[in-house]
């Protein structure tokens, strides 16, 4: 059952493209132009889910490079980048999408696969991932919110998630439960939102990323089929798909960058006489988005890498898209001025949008810890 949940703004049926990779952002720019461009303010101060450009984007191929035989995650990377440059919470949704298709292309147990990857990788079913408090359980942060019990054909499972996003009510998305009798044994299911077990309230109004549909989910002793497992037991799984996890959501950071820059760069014809004396100028982020970018490019063209080098690598990568985040928004903040200070005003929007890269999960304070933990400190 859903309850006030955030409208939709796709009242149409999305469009059918052929799916071309090699031209996937030329196919992107004008349904970000139809679907996304002109709904950014209202997806921001009303809260309006940005479905019909999610389902568009899905069309087009966005959320299926990851999930093919060789995963190209540098083109999901791309596109939601694209879509970044204008709206943080439709990244963020591409992300929760993206997070949900990795799970299912590689699941340990091919049934999820066979029945639901080639509408999550289509963006004909749509979803997230609840594997924000798994992800600090692992790493020492936090105890697993959810309990399950065997029975007949599944699992029974207890317990709630206080923030799941891109839900719905015919949504899914990914979650790790503990076995109640035995913590030490942990499994990951996909859950359908759909089943009257499950759920969802929208019970928090955030200071940005209020399309992006986050809810509070409660599991009622809610009945998962073996068939929905994706891992059993979990801890390998985890391990194979982390730094893809982590890796994607570069796109979320580099489209804000972006933005920020564009933002900066629009200032300086009207202001460029004074902005010029403010040390952190578009040329700066400019050159650091490209670092930044070339160094991503590398580590996502091999997520199974298994070496520690790569897995410290990959956490850093994450830290500094948070840190350039904040940094770039900060900067637009200051090129603007008092007409980025606006109700409404981009620049004000990207700047608390900001925040979120640095505070999803891994959140900055837990990959510096990740990274104390593998100096032993
Ligand atoms: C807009 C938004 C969307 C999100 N979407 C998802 C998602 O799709 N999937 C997902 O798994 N996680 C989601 N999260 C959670 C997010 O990834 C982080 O876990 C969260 O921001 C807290 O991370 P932290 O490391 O800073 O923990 P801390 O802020 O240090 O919090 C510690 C713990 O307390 C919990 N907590 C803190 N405040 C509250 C509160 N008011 N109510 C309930 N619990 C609370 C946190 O969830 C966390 O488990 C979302 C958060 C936000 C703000």
């Amino acid at each position: 059952m859903l309850t006030a949940l955030a409208p939709s703004t796709a009242e149409a049926a999305a469009p059918v493209m052929p799916a071309l990779p090699d031209s996937l952002l030329d196919r992107m720019r004008p349904l970000i132009a139809r679907d996304l461009a002109p709904h950014v303010g209202k997806i921001d101060q009303e809260g309006i889910y940005p479905e019909a450009a999610l389902r568009s984007f899905g069309a087009a191929g966005a959320f299926a490079a990851h999930t093919g035989a060789v995963p190209d995650l540098n083109a999901a990377i791309a596109a939601m980048s694209l879509a970044g440059e204008h709206c943080l919470s439709t990244a963020f949704c591409m992300w929760c999408q993206d997070a949900l298709g990795w799970y299912l292309a590689q699941s340990d147990n091919p049934a999820p696969r066979a029945a639901l990857l080639d509408a999550v990788a289509a963006g004909r079913r749509l979803g997230g991932t609840g594997l924000s408090n798994p992800m600090k359980c692992f790493f020492g942060i936090e105890p697993l919110k959810l309990r399950a019990k065997r029975v007949e054909g599944g699992y029974e499972v207890s317990g709630g998630l206080p923030w799941v996003s891109n839900l719905g009510e015919n949504h899914l998305f990914g979650a790790v439960f503990e076995m109640a009798d035995d913590p030490a044994h942990r499994v990951m299911a996909i859950i359908d939102c759909s089943r009257e077990d499950i759920v969802l309230r929208q019970a928090t109004h955030f200071l940005g990323l209020e399309g992006t549909r986050t809810v509070a989910v409660t599991f009622r002793k809610a009945f998962i089929p073996d068939s929905m497992v994706i891992a059993d037991p979990v801890e390998g799984f985890i391990k194979r798909i982390r730094a893809g996890f982590i890796l994607l959501q570069a796109g979320m950071a580099f489209g804000l960058i972006e933005g920020c820059i564009r933002l900066m760069r629009g200032c300086e014809k009207g202001l460029g006489h004074i902005n010029k004396y403010l040390p952190e100028q578009p040329g700066h982020f400019e050159e650091a988005l490209a670092a930044l970018r070339e160094t991503v490019q590398g580590l996502a063209a091999t997520p199974f890498e298994t070496d520690p080098g790569y897995w410290r690598a990959v956490i850093e990568s994450r830290l500094a898209a948070g840190e350039w985040s904040l940094k770039a928004a900060q900067a637009a903040m200051l090129h603007a001025g008092a007409s980025g200070y606006i109700q409404g005003a981009p620049a004000q929007r990207r700047m608390r949008e900001s925040y979120f890269v640095a505070i999803v999960t891994p959140a900055t304070k837990q990959l510096r810890k990740m990274l104390a933990d593998i100096d032993g400190k």
